[in-house]
Order: structure tokens, then C-alpha cells, then sequence
């Protein structure tokens, strides 16, 4: 039974780098924050590829240089190919973005970097304990600690960042069904593979496979590993009938760059698999509670924005907290879901289109102006606020109205 309950400002759900970058920007404007997590860290996730806007809120919260002293691969751009195609957005070359490189990271120890960051600035993390339950009404959250103890948290606002753990809206029945196809990723590392050689060595690489059938990921990090996965629907998945490592093997050894990049490459891990990950719910906050990063909305894998997604509404979502608990009105329609669903609306309709083909034909035009590579390279390095850029403003059909000019011309 519990002996007391005890009060918090501010009760964040999980350790990653959503709940992180809350805990750390709100223990810095002075609230008392908990942050409870219901895994031992360091502990693997997917997700190993950021976007320059990472850098840019890490910067903004302070977080950045913890990050900077883990010495993690820089990542200088992203490349796109097929059997017939190439092309690379290097992200120097945007619409005049503030950041334009970032990290390939083992999520493992950045994660870990950023909970130990929050922590040192006065969060009081606690691990291997989960959250069970949760009252609106009264704003009290239940949590099951490893000895079995059950604890009563009494809080002002609650931040939900349990990322696929997805606590509030399995709770709150809050999960809405999401507009993408099922798809799963096959994933493992490997060492041993051959990186190019121009200098792009850093970046991530994606390799289109059959007639858009697959994708797959190349995450290189700086320790000689190589994050591999391959992107597709479940229905594809399942004509070919093998098990997940037999899929993986199959795929990357008749594909031809990855044939080439791995020919003698050994994995270092078993293959593991995630399926049905694109996620929605209803709303994004009610009274007392907001969702953020994966516990909110998910998208796709294929432009690596969950992490920027995750650190951007965490990130958001502990400054109107801040300003709410100061005693100051918070729109949170209008400044956190209205505002977070055009960033998402807009890698939605990058993700929509790269898998009809239409952004790839935008990708892949080779007379397209240096203007659209430039605002294709910021939405790709995360900045899908920005006004200036047409992809942004004109979001959601400008892709395909895109594709279409270029396959007329
Ligand atoms: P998480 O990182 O998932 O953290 C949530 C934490 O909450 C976990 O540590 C969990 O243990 C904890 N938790 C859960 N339930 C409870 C509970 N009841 N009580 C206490 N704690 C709890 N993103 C990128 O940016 N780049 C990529 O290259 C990329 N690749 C991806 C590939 C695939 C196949 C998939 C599916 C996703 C990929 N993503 C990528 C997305 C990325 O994984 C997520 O967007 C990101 O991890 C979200 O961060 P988060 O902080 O919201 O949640």
C-alpha cells in the first residue's frame, strides 16, 4: 500500500528523448519534475538517424553539448538511390536553416545522455518503474516501482512521453486509427561494410528496392557498425514466405548497391522486426496532460523525423507548460496541436507521396531547380515550420502538383 503521496509541478512518462528534453527545459525554469521510466538505461531503440533541427533544440534547451562530448557520427546529408537513380541533399546546401548537420546515434547511449543531462540539471528520475494508471480528474498518477511498491504522484500537469509505450492513450482511449499502410521494418547491425568514399561516408543512405517495393536504411555510426533495415508493407513481406533474418538476407543480397556495401559484412546482432508502428490519437492534450513524441502521433521511418518530432513537441510542450504554471493563459490548441500537426502534416505528405512514387519523381528529376533541392534539404533536415518554404506553405498537395509539372516538361 502507499504510505503518501507525493507532489510534483510536472510528471513526465518515460526517459527518452521526448520526456528528456521536457524534464530538462522545465527543471531549468525552476519547476520540481519526476520522470518516470519503466526500462533500465541503457536500453536499444530504433531510431539511430537525427535531423539538424535536433541540434538546434538540444542547443536551445542546453542539452547540446552533453550530446557533442558522446563524439557521435556526423551526419552531413541524405542520399536517395535506385537502380537507374542518385541523388543527395547535403543539408549546408537549404534555405538558410540555422543548424545544417547532425548525428548518426546509437539510441542506446544517446538516450542515455540526455536522461543523465536532464538528471544532472535537477530532474529526479526514477527507472524500472512503470506508470499503471491515471486519474484526470484528480491529476494523479499510479506507478508500479521493480519491488512491487505501488506510488501515488500528485502533480499539476502531466507529460506524457512513453513513446510505443503509449500510456495516456491506451488509458484515456485517445488512440485514433492512422492513415498510413501497415508496414514493418527488419532491422540489425553489421560491421564490416564498404562506405563511400566521396566524403558522404556519414550520411544516411537509402536504397529504393524492386519498383518501390522496399527501402532499405543505411545508418552508419563511428565505431565501424552499420544500422541496416528494410521498409515494407506487410503484405510484402509476407509473399515471400521466410522468417525475418531470411527476408533481410534475401533483400540485401539482391539488391545491388547493398549487394555491394555488404558483400563482406557480418551482422553483429540477431534481426529483429517492428510492424504496425504508424500511430494517431484524437486529440493532443486535455486539461491536465499533454502527449508528446511517440506517444503521440508516429508517422514512417523513411525521412527520420521521430526523433526531431520527439525533441520539437517535447520540447514545446514544456514551454507552455512553464508559462502555464506561471499563471499566464496557454492556447494549447492553437500553440502545441495546431502547431505540431502542420510540421507533421507536412512529412505526412512527404511520406504519402514518397511511397506513390511522386516525390521520388521530384527527387530523382535531375532539371530541377537549385531552389527545390534547397527546400526539399530543409524539410529533410527537420524544418517544417518555416514559411518561407513552399513545401511548408503550400503542404498538402504540392509534391504531386510537382511531379506532375516535371513529368510534363
Ligand atoms: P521513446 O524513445 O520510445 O521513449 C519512450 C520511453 O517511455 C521508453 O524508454 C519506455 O520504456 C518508456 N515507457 C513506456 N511505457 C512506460 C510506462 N508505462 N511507464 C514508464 N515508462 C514507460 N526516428 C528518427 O528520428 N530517426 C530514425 O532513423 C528513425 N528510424 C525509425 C525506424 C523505425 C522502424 C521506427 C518504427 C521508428 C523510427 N524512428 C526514427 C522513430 C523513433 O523511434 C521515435 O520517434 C522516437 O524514439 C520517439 O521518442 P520518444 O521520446 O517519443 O519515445
Amino acid at each position: 500500500m502507499n504510505s503518501s503521496i507525493q507532489k510534483f509541478d510536472v510528471f513526465i512518462i518515460g526517459a527518452g528523448p521526448a520526456g528528456s528534453i521536457a524534464a530538462a527545459k522545465l527543471v531549468q525554469k525552476g519547476f520540481c519534475v519526476k520522470v518516470v521510466e519503466r526500462q533500465v538505461f541503457p536500453r536499444f531503440v530504433i531510431g539511430e538517424s537525427l535531423l539538424p533541427r535536433c541540434n538546434e533544440l538540444l542547443s536551445e534547451a542546453n542539452m547540446l553539448e552533453a550530446i557533442e562530448k558522446a563524439n557521435f557520427q556526423f551526419k552531413g546529408g541524405v542520399a536517395f538511390q535506385d537502380t537507374e537513380h542518385f541523388e543527395i541533399f547535403h543539408f549546408n546546401n537549404n534555405l538558410g536553416e540555422p543548424f545544417n548537420g547532425s548525428f548518426q546515434v546509437k539510441r542506446e547511449q544517446f538516450d542515455h545522455e540526455l536522461i543523465k543531462d536532464a538528471e544532472s540539471k535537477g530532474a529526479d528520475v526514477e527507472f524500472e518503474s512503470e506508470v499503471i494508471a491515471y486519474d484526470p480528474d484528480l491529476n494523479q498518477v499510479t506507478v508500479k516501482a521493480k519491488d512491487g511498491q505501488i506510488k501515488i504522484y500528485q502533480t499539476k500537469k502531466v507529460i506524457d512521453a512513453s513513446g510505443y509505450g503509449r500510456v495516456l492513450p491506451r488509458l484515456l482511449n485517445l488512440d485514433a486509427k492512422p492513415s498510413l499502410a501497415l508496414r514493418r521494418a527488419t532491422f540489425c547491425r553489421v560491421e564490416g561494410d564498404v562506405r563511400p568514399t566521396d566524403g558522404t561516408d556519414g550520411y544516411i543512405y537509402v536504397d529504393i528496392h524492386g519498383n518501390n517495393d522496399a527501402w532499405v536504411w543505411n545508418i552508419p555510426f563511428n565505431d565501424g557498425i552499420t544500422s541496416v533495415g528494410i521498409v515494407c508493407t506487410e503484405e510484402y513481406f509476407q509473399s515471400f514466405n521466410m522468417a525475418e533474418a531470411e527476408f533481410w538476407d534475401h533483400i540485401i543480397s539482391t539488391n545491388p548497391s547493398t549487394q555491394k556495401r555488404y558483400a563482406s559484412a557480418h551482422k553483429i546482432n540477431e534481426v529483429g522486426f517492428l510492424s504496425g508502428y504508424s500511430a494517431a490519437v484524437k486529440k493532443l492534450y486535455g486539461d491536465n496532460f499533454v502527449l508528446v513524441g511517440n506517444a503521440s502521433e508516429f508517422l514512417d521511418p523513411v525521412f527520420s523525423s521521430g526523433v526531431t518530432l520527439a525533441l520539437e513537441s517535447g520540447s514545446v510542450a514544456a514551454d507552455l507548460t512553464a508559462k502555464e504554471l506561471q499563471g499566464k493563459t496557454v492556447d494549447w490548441q492553437t500553440d502545441y496541436e495546431d502547431y505540431m500537426m502542420r510540421g507533421i502534416n507536412v512529412f505526412r505528405e512527404f511520406v504519402e507521396t514518397w511511397y506513390n512514387g511522386d516525390l521520388q519523381t521530384v527527387f530523382f528529376a535531375g532539371n530541377k531547380e537549385e531552389k527545390i533541392k534547397q527546400a526539399i534539404t530543409s524539410v529533410l533536415s527537420g524544418y517544417v515550420w518555416n514559411k518561407d518554404n513552399f513545401f511548408v506553405k503550400k503542404s498538402p498537395h504540392v509534391v504531386s502538383a510537382l511531379a506532375q509539372i516535371i513529368q510534363l516538361r
